[in-house]
């Protein structure tokens, strides 16, 4: 018995190669449904960003990953293996939040995570009676996951690990909260240094949506972690700034970015997405040098779009990011995902342009599917773009990278700074106008 695991890409341009920092990352729910796969049941994988598929191969499941953005060509390869009579599995955050929508693409949906009823499916697999959907639990079993399934594929040298699942906070744009329904669920912590140990790698990205959701969770953790005398970067939100116990064990534990969500500089804004939670922790200057203070880099991001966005904004925003000399900073535009509060908000208020536009063959990477409120949306992705160039142009690169001297980086991290930041420059326009779900019969490299 054979599965065949897939990871679409989002789609590519013609006769271009795939976006270069996009493909570069191990993808850890494959080694994860690797490592919980039984012995005796061959599996192969296709990462469709950097390798062709191959729709002959002899296999008796297919199982693809999907998120919203990969959803459109996800269906497009499903359509081609189902076509020879092999069934289709699909799983992932997509499946999770719309599973009608992808019940139509697929034989069977698996819903949360897969750990907890990967069992009933290869044997309902191997007894020819796979059920049209499985309900996974969101809180984690124990499983390594089993990285021998990537040999042969160029990944970056990152290692990527789960620490925790999940997000307290229920912000209104959030599809993790859409998912999580803002619990968050803690990893043994014997397991996460197991895996940390027998990755062999230095440098991880811990792939938490939050990885001081729980603080009390995040010291024992870090703890844990520091004698094992790695480098980290991870996603968090600003309450880190608030304990200074926390700070010290990030630093010490190996540290060097951590990715914040700030979203905008907008107090009415952060209300309405019910991210008011981040004023009451005080002044965000004050806040975000605090972290530095410890020699912990900052990715800030930010989104455009809200409601109560203007010309204003975007100024004061990009004043903010050069104020702190970020890292690296990101100025995406707003996205009503499917499945969160502020989909379903726009649809009443009859502000999308287009309903299921994640499927639309005429929507590309950039372009705003509703109506903003003080601009159109033109405007708006027309000046999501001009921020990140204005951000990323030379001069902001050397003067970021001057500034982090004062923050004690070694040449290691000051190389990874510029190579990053040079990357992101050229990203800005790379990933422009990238339709979904495009592109599937060329070779990707
Ligand atoms: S803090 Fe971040 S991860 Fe948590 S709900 Fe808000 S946007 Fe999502």
């Amino acid at each position: 018995m054979k599965i065949t695991f897939i990871l679409p890409a989002i789609g590519k341009k013609t006769g271009e190669k795939y976006i270069k920092t996009w493909k570069k990352m191990e993808p850890l729910v494959i080694s994860t449904l690797k490592s919980i796969t039984p012995e005796e049941i061959e599996t192969e994988f296709y990462d469709d960003r950097l390798e062709l598929i191959n729709f002959d191969t002899k296999t008796d499941l297919v199982m693809i990953s999907v998120e919203m953005y990969t959803s459109r060509r996800a269906y497009i390869i499903a359509e081609k293996f189902r076509s020879k009579n092999i069934k289709v599995m699909m799983g992932g955050y997509h499946a999770t939040l719309m599973p009608e929508e992808v019940l139509e693409y697929a034989d069977s949906i698996l819903l949360g995570n897969a750990e907890s009823v990967w069992n009933d499916v290869i044997n309902d697999l191997k007894s020819n009676s796979l059920k049209k959907r499985y309900d996974g639990e969101f809180s984690f079993g124990r499983y390594i996951p089993d990285r021998s399934i990537f040999k042969g594929k160029k990944y970056s040298p990152i290692g990527l690990v789960e620490t925790g699942r999940g997000c307290i906070f229920k912000c209104e744009f959030c599809s993790i909260t859409a998912c999580y329904s803002g619990k968050y669920h803690k990893r043994n912590i014997k397991d996460i240094t197991e895996d940390i140990k027998l990755s062999g790698k230095k440098y991880f990205f811990f792939v938490d949506d939050n990885i001081v959701a729980d603080q009390r969770y995040a010291i024992e953790l870090l703890k844990a972690i520091e004698p094992l005398k790695i480098r980290w970067s991870a996603q968090g939100s600003l309450t880190m700034a608030k304990n200074d116990e926390l700070l010290s064990l990030m630093q010490k534990s190996g540290c060097d970015v951590i990715l914040i969500g700030y979203e905008s500089v907008n107090r009415k804004n952060l209300v309405q997405m019910k991210k008011d939670w981040s004023l009451s922790l005080g002044e965000r200057d004050e806040l975000t040098e605090r972290i530095h203070s410890y020699g912990i880099n900052i990715y800030a991001t930010f989104v455009f779009g809200f409601d109560y966005d203007d010309d204003d904004t975007f100024n004061e925003t990009l004043q903010f990011a050069f104020r702190h000399n970020f890292f690296f900073a990101a100025f995406n535009h707003l996205l009503p995902f499917p499945g969160t509060e502020l989909h379903e908000r726009l649809i009443k208020e009859n502000r999308l342009i287009k309903d299921k536009w994640w499927l639309d063959e005429d929507y590309s990477y950039g372009d705003i599917p509703f109506i903003p409120k003080n601009m159109t949306a033109e405007e708006l992705s027309k000046k999501c773009a001009a921020a990140r160039r204005e951000f990323f142009t030379y001069s902001s690169i050397i003067k970021r990278g001057l500034k982090l001297f004062s923050r004690k980086v070694d040449l290691m991290l000051w190389l990874i700074f510029l190579t990053q930041n040079v990357n992101l420059k050229k990203e800005v326009d790379g990933k422009l106008r990238l339709p979904l779900g495009s592109g599937l019969d060329e070779n990707p490299k």
